[in-house]
């Protein structure tokens, strides 16, 4: 799985790929994660400033990204994605353009195996200020997605999350694959050692230390119980 992130802060992502289990996933070539940055595709002005966004048309207090760098960007992708299926002869891939928007409908679970299962490349375009020239859209017939019911900055948090949930279902990323939790019941109610935790770790201002334990059913070696407690859970 390929994904192409279209930003003007690739930096952002430094971090968060590089670490932990998408940065293993990354480094044994089980996705990659390639970035464009629509200032690299605009020419400067006479010093040498490179505009990718511009009042918006009817008034408003932010400004939009232009079309035209972010258009530029996704044609760099293409090109790219041309030398991948010359490279492995006979594979074609299958595209899908995502720009996030926060009225949206909403990234699932779900929705991320389908990803997984049809597209070979996803191209995230992340939108900043007031949001992208809604024609990008009607060009390039993108999917629209939100990843919650709040506003952000920009799409780059977004993407990393469509990147961090679509690779868990690629087979090799997670230590072990039966481990994801939408296969299985799961519950977010975890324990483990100490079976027994002491809190306040000393008694302050005469008030005394309370044990927490762990529920008795999770120590009981009764799968059956466990399940359907983790089920109610
Ligand atoms: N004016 C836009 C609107 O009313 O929908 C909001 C723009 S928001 C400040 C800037 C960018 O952040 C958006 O273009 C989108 O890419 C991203 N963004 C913010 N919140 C998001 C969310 N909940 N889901 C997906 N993308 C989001």
């Amino acid at each position: 799985m390929r994904f192409h992130i279209i930003t003007i802060f690739p930096d952002i992502f430094d971090s968060y790929l590089n670490e932990s289990i998408i940065g293993r996933a990354i480094k044994n070539k089980l996705i990659s994660v390639k970035f464009y940055n629509p200032r690299d595709f605009i020419k400067g002005n006479k010093s040498n400033y490179k505009p990718v966004d511009d009042k918006p048309y009817g008034g408003g207090p932010g400004m939009v990204m232009r079309a035209e760098p972010i258009l530029k960007a996704v044609e760099a992708v293409f090109k790219k994605i041309t030398n991948y299926e010359l490279r492995i002869k006979n594979k074609k891939s299958k595209v899908l353009i995502i720009n996030f928007i926060p009225s949206a409908e909403k990234f699932t679970t779900a929705y991320a195996k389908t990803i997984f299962k049809k597209y070979t490349d996803v191209i995230l375009i992340c939108g900043r200020y007031e949001g992208i020239d809604a024609r990008v859209d009607k060009i390039l017939k993108t999917k629209k997605l939100s990843i919650g019911d709040y506003v952000l900055t920009g799409g780059e948090i977004p993407a990393m999350i469509l990147v961090d949930c679509v690779s868990r279902q690629i087979e090799g990323v997670l230590g072990n694959y039966d481990s994801r939790e939408e296969e299985r019941i799961s519950s977010s109610e975890v324990y483990t050692r100490p079976e027994v935790l002491k809190y306040p770790f000393n008694a302050v201002h005469g008030k005394k230390s309370k044990n927490y334990k762990v529920p008795k059913v999770l120590l009981s070696g009764n799968h059956k119980n466990i399940e359907e407690w983790k089920q109610k859970k």
